[in-house]
């Protein structure tokens, strides 16, 4: 008898060949130094490891749209997480919690018009840290002096393999250039960001968006945040968000009714701060695959996933 052999469906084909390419091993093991380096840089610097959540009632309202991605469970609805910005100001509650941190999963079901940008995954990996009582000067710093560590650990470790993949070793920066948002857009149009990003060698500082009600507004300049933006260099853009963070209940009325978020949903997180309960803190999240594609220079942050995770497409794993 003979067998019908079938025509592997296209979709399969492309996912088995994206999942067994040959450059993807050097990939997860950059991207393996990166994460090791960073844990042991933390642990240096004493702050605390807390394990991810993937649901909750509240998660980040993000400052652009996504596709819904809640479940009912137990008579609520839980989202997956978008970030844990307000799980890490509440863990800081704790008396004897200063600094954390978090290897934490997002979902954000992004539109499909970000299927291209080369930044955007559906799904990816942040690692989100927060401290007590300091301000952005100080995550700022810390932040420059973690990517050199992983830099210098990196090129310690695997010198053959980033000759390979990036022609050269990484580069170890002096302090970063800052920037704010408003002057950079009056000297390069609305495009700022990128343009900058596409003229330096070196990865910048981008003070003062406009976005979620949970950055802390300057009360002297009403209308300007502390907040800062790590955009990396050579045109690969945003790659880590901070910010000191809100925790006057006024305050953070006033700016969910600004930005419209729903305050029903966080009744009980602004009860806390009503309270006077939330503490100041401040801190960031850089996302992982965006570090790996920037060492590795790759177009397409799509290149750094052993399955695809492009916003609007369908895949089957
Ligand atoms: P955000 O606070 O929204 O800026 O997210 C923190 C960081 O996560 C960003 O700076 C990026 O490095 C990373 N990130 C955010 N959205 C995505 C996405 N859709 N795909 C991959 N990485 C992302
Ligand atoms: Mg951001």
């Amino acid at each position: 008898m003979q067998t019908e052999v079938l025509e592997e469906p296209k979709v399969l084909q492309e996912v088995l060949s994206h999942l067994s390419r040959p450059a993807l091993p050097g990939v997860l093991r950059i991207q393996q130094g990166i994460v090791r380096a960073t844990h042991d840089f933390m642990f240096k610097r004493g702050l605390t490891q807390l394990m991810p959540l993937m649901l909750s009632p509240i998660t980040d309202p993000l400052n652009h749209g996504v596709v819904d991605a809640s479940i009912p469970y137990a008579d609520k609805r839980w989202s997956l997480t978008k970030s844990m910005i307000f799980h890490k100001q509440l863990a800081l509650m704790h008396p004897d919690l200063d600094s954390i941190y978090i290897v934490s999963p997002n979902v954000r079901l992004e539109f499909s018009d970000r299927a291209q940008t080369g930044r955007h995954l559906f799904e990816f990996t942040q690692i989100d840290f927060e401290f007590k009582n300091k301000d952005r000067f100080y995550v700022m710093d810390f932040m420059e002096d973690l990517v050199n560590f992983v830099f210098a650990r990196l090129n310690e470790e695997l010198p053959e393999l980033l000759l390979e993949i990036r022609d050269e070793l990484l580069p170890l920066y002096e302090k970063w250039p800052v920037y704010r948002t408003e002057k950079l857009e009056a000297a390069l149009g609305p495009d700022y960001e990128m343009i900058q990003s596409q003229l330096l060698d070196t990865p910048y500082w981008l003070l003062n968006h406009k976005r979620e009600f949970y950055d802390k507004e300057d009360q002297m300049r009403p209308g300007t945040y502390f907040n800062y933006d790590l955009v990396w260099p050579e045109g690969f853009g945003e790659g880590l968000s901070g910010a000191e963070r809100e925790n006057e209940y006024k305050q953070l009325l006033k700016r969910m009714t600004e930005t419209g978020a729903n305050k029903e949903i966080f009744k009980d997180y602004l009860e806390v701060a009503k309270r006077g309960e939330l503490p100041r803190t401040a801190g960031a999240g850089f996302g992982v695959e965006r570090m790996t594609r920037f060492i590795c220079r790759l177009q397409d942050i799509n290149d750094v996933t052993v399955f695809q995770r492009r916003p609007g497409h369908a895949s089957i794993f």
